[in-house]
């Protein structure tokens, strides 16, 4: 399957159409952007990893039994989707408190939440995708009503299965953001990318950071954080 002509660029992809109206392909880049686009910088094979991490992912939640996106792996940095409707909605679980949840609500850093979290925002860049609730979700037709108990169950179900994975590989998955998206066959899915760009992912032993967190904070090398991540992946 080949690119034809650039739907949209993203700060750390581009969409593109194909030869089927129904399939896009992604090309993920090596830009790394944090706090909305003001810190950025080209890191060279951060577009490879990314696509390389995000295609194990999604093919690890297909087998669960997960709807999603992912058609499959076009090179090292394209992967082939179906096209979706996407909710301007970020669906994010946590396990572990840190980020934003610490400044937001003053809870303590390193606060375990069982049952784990879900938490909606809203996708705007200009307002700096506040949080929403449900009810904000249905007044502003971010996402049909029918499909929020689905997200919320869904982006649970995907935290098990990748809590589980990450933790056999020693890995903890703090927290992650999820979007979702109706596809052609009118199915709710999981769609965009699931990567270290998107997750929260902490050494289990020296309590390390391997995700962007590296980047926003100028913890370490991105590339050796991103690269250890698919190594233990990888690792059957
Ligand atoms: P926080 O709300 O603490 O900033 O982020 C929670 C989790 O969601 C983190 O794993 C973070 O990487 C992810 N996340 C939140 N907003 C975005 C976003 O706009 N883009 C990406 N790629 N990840 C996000």
């Amino acid at each position: 399957m080949e690119r034809k002509r650039k739907l949209y660029e993203g700060k750390a992809k581009v969409v593109y159409e194909t030869e089927d109206p129904k399939k896009l392909i992604l090309l993920f880049k090596d830009t790394a952007s944090a706090f909305d686009g003001v810190k950025k910088a080209e890191i060279e094979e951060k577009g490879v990893l990314n696509n390389t991490i995000s295609c194990l992912i999604f093919e690890i939640l297909e087998r669960e039994g997960v709807r999603t996106h992912y058609i499959g792996r076009v090179s090292d940095r394209e992967m082939l989707v179906w096209r979706a409707e996407r909710f301007p909605v970020e669906v994010v679980v946590r396990n572990v408190a840190t980020g934003s949840i610490v400044r937001r609500l003053g809870i303590r850093e390193g606060t375990e939440f069982d049952p784990p979290l879900v938490e909606f925002f809203m996708k705007s860049d200009e307002l700096h995708d506040p949080p929403v609730c449900e009810a904000h979700i249905v007044l502003l037709k971010l996402a049909p009503p029918e499909a929020i108990p689905l997200m919320r169950k869904t982006a649970l179900r995907v935290n098990e299965i990748l809590s589980r994975i990450f933790t056999e590989k020693g890995i903890r998955l703090v927290d992650f953001k999820l979007e979702f998206g109706k596809l052609p066959d009118g199915s709710v899915a999981v769609v965009d990318e699931i990567t270290p760009d998107s997750m929260r992912l902490w050494d289990m032993r020296t309590g390390e950071k391997l995700d962007k967190d590296r980047f926003r904070f100028d913890l370490g090398d991105l590339l050796e954080g991103y690269r250890e991540v698919l190594r233990r992946l990888s690792d059957s």
